[in-house]
């Protein structure tokens, strides 16, 4: 396969800035990595994060995007664990040292040296992108390639969000139903677990969405559930829903948050935590994690809901992602 020497991006050139299509140099595979003919690239909320200065460490110019799925149609040197023509995915975690104490202790999502796809390394949002094959995926057959880049993020990182609640839970609240929340909620239900999902307050189009995909009870965020729960996970980047899932977990109930970025949470009184209560975060995916959701996916199966949208159209895609007015996830359809 022949491949250009220029490309179609969406840059970020500078936070706060819209994205520019503009045509810039294919990368080249370093030793151990591969070239993607990107497919298709899943918008994720921590790349508004990034566009909008949340997130304060990025490269830039910075292509974004770490929900990738893409066809190998270049290996670098020493590449084994792939060949040409195979349909890969590439998420968040970009890269580890392998080598500091967090990793040897399999802990590499907390990596001192952590290169995330996105972020600080260039990601999906082109037509071509490069990866690390040790970080890469072989993506199950059952999805397109469409159906399949949700996964890759939200259903990664839902998944390790997820697992974190404990192996003892049979009522699960979810706080924030969208991309990662549906994927999650799908799972949990085919494990036996009851659902609850809280939205926005009226949100009634995402509760009848929730519902759908077989959440047990749902509700706004302002409501308290019927039932005591036994975890919840947060997927909203709003604080004040820690102290309110606080509130609606049974003792020795947990909450976790899902996002890389939140609004402060509230200040709360201690009788909310007492009683073993926790509340505790999940940062980026270890590489376990992922090969054992995508395992589990198509078991379920995860049907993922999707919204395409143009390369071209990335900014577009990032405004309603950030007004709320999708259900489901927003992907770019590339090549
Ligand atoms: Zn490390
Ligand atoms: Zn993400």
């Amino acid at each position: 396969m022949e491949i250009p020497k220029n490309m179609q991006a969406m840059l970020l050139e500078s936070q706060r800035q819209p994205l520019r299509l503009v045509e810039v140099r294919v990368p080249r595979p370093g030793p151990g990595q591969v070239l993607l003919r990107v497919s298709t690239c899943g918008v994720c909320r921590t790349d508004l994060h990034v566009l909008d200065g949340d997130l304060t460490g990025p490269k830039l110019p910075l292509i974004l995007g770490h929900q990738i799925v893409g066809t190998v149609v270049q290996l670098g040197e020493g590449v084994d664990r792939f060949t040409l023509g195979q349909r890969i995915g590439v998420p968040w975690l970009g890269s580890t040292d392998g080598t500091c104490r967090f990793c040897l202790r399999g802990q590499e999502n907390l990596c001192d040296n952590l290169k995330l796809t996105g972020y600080t390394l260039d990601g999906g949002y082109a037509e071509y992108a490069v990866a690390d094959q040790r970080y890469c995926f072989l993506l199950p057959a059952a999805y397109d390639d469409l159906e399949a880049a949700p996964l890759l993020c939200a259903g990664l990182i839902g998944y390790r969000t997820y697992r974190l609640a404990g192996e003892h839970v049979e009522r699960l609240g979810i706080y924030g139903f969208g991309s990662a929340g549906h994927i999650i909620a799908q799972l949990a239900a085919y494990q036996g677990k009851r659902v609850f999902a809280f939205t926005r307050p009226g949100d009634v189009a995402t509760q009848a969405f929730a519902r759908r995909l077989g959440a047990y009870w749902v509700g706004g965020s302002d409501e308290m559930p019927p039932e005591e729960l036994d975890a919840a996970l947060v997927l909203a980047p709003v604080g004040a829903l820690m102290v309110a899932a606080l509130k609606a977990v049974a003792k020795g109930g947990v909450v976790v948050s899902g996002g890389i970025h939140m609004s402060d949470i509230p200040a709360f009184p201690y009788h909310l935590l007492w009683e073993e209560r926790s509340i505790r975060s999940v940062a980026n995916l270890t590489r376990q994690d992922g090969e054992e959701f995508l395992k589990l996916a198509p078991q379920v199966p995860v049907r993922t809901e999707v919204t395409p949208y143009a390369l071209a159209d990335a900014n577009q895609a990032l405004d309603d992602l950030r007004s709320g007015k999708l259900d489901g996830a927003a992907v770019l359809t590339i090549g």
